[in-house]
């Protein structure tokens, strides 16, 4: 089974359609980017599949790890998928330590202490990010770039099979993006599956498929290398697309 599965997605706020009926299958242990012109639907797509609607209208269906959604208990949805959101909020007068335990909480009893073993996730977390430095400082004395390192460790720590990230290279400088690419190869390489929305075209060629969105529809889904993709860039952002290793 594909690590996501959406058929037929439809969302639509107060009325107005956002996505027309998305099909989708995100394959396990591939990274994969989402691309598209703004208000293409990109975080609506990966809110959706996140089962992160609130106020909308979402029909069709969404299989995580070949069980479909709705039918997953809250604790054990948040295990399977870590999130991190495009201007995700936070607490930000707790310190980076706290922020990033929380993404140990699906794995908690209700009210229990940290174990040994969450601590040391977060621990690993906090230095994947290079935000260890932090960990005693509050969120709201760090600069955009350092926050998100600590929004970024938060996920990691939830050690999900699934990560979804919406936009987060936002605010990172070049060393960091590098730090993150590295990241991300590390998790698909030990058979973890990376969805990532991305505004830097070359950046998101790096990973191994494509899903290119425009006007709430998938226009082309494919891997990274194959010319139809390159085609499929071209055509959306009416631009020839240069490949850029990093
Ligand atoms: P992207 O992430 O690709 O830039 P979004 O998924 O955020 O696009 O938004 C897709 C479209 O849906 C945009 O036109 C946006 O204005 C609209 N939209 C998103 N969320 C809402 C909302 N809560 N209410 C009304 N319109 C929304
Ligand atoms: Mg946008
Ligand atoms: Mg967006």
């Amino acid at each position: 089974a594909p690590a996501l599965r959406a058929r037929q997605l439809r969302v639509s706020v107060q009325g107005t359609p956002i996505l027309h009926g998305i099909d989708a299958d995100l394959p396990a242990a591939r990274w994969t980017s989402v691309v598209g012109p703004n208000g293409a639907g990109k975080s609506t797509l990966l809110k959706a599949l996140a089962g992160l609607l609130r106020q909308a209208r979402v029909e069709g269906s969404v299989e995580l790890l070949g069980q479909p959604l709705q039918d997953l208990p809250a604790r054990e949805r948040a295990r399977r998928l870590a999130w991190l959101g495009q201007n995700e909020a936070a607490a930000d007068e707790l310190p980076a330590y706290d922020i990033a335990m929380l993404g140990r909480l699906p794995h908690r009893a209700w009210m229990a202490p940290p174990s040994d073993a969450d601590h040391a996730a977060v621990q690993a977390a906090l230095r994947t990010t290079q935000a260890w430095q932090w960990r005693a400082r509050p969120l709201a004395q760090l600069s955009g770039g350092e926050r998100q390192r600590v929004l970024l460790a938060r996920a990691l720590a939830v050690q999900a099979p699934v990560m979804l990230m919406d936009e987060p290279l936002a605010n990172l400088d070049p060393p960091h993006q590098t730090d993150w690419l590295r990241t991300v190869r590390g998790l698909v390489g030990q058979g973890g599956t990376v969805v990532s929305v991305l505004h830097e075209i070359s950046i998101a060629l790096q990973a191994d498929d494509l899903l290119v969105m425009a006007g709430g529809r998938v226009l082309h889904h494919g891997a990274c290398g194959d010319a139809a993709t390159h085609a499929a860039l071209e055509q959306v952002f009416e631009q020839r697309i240069q490949v850029r290793q990093i």
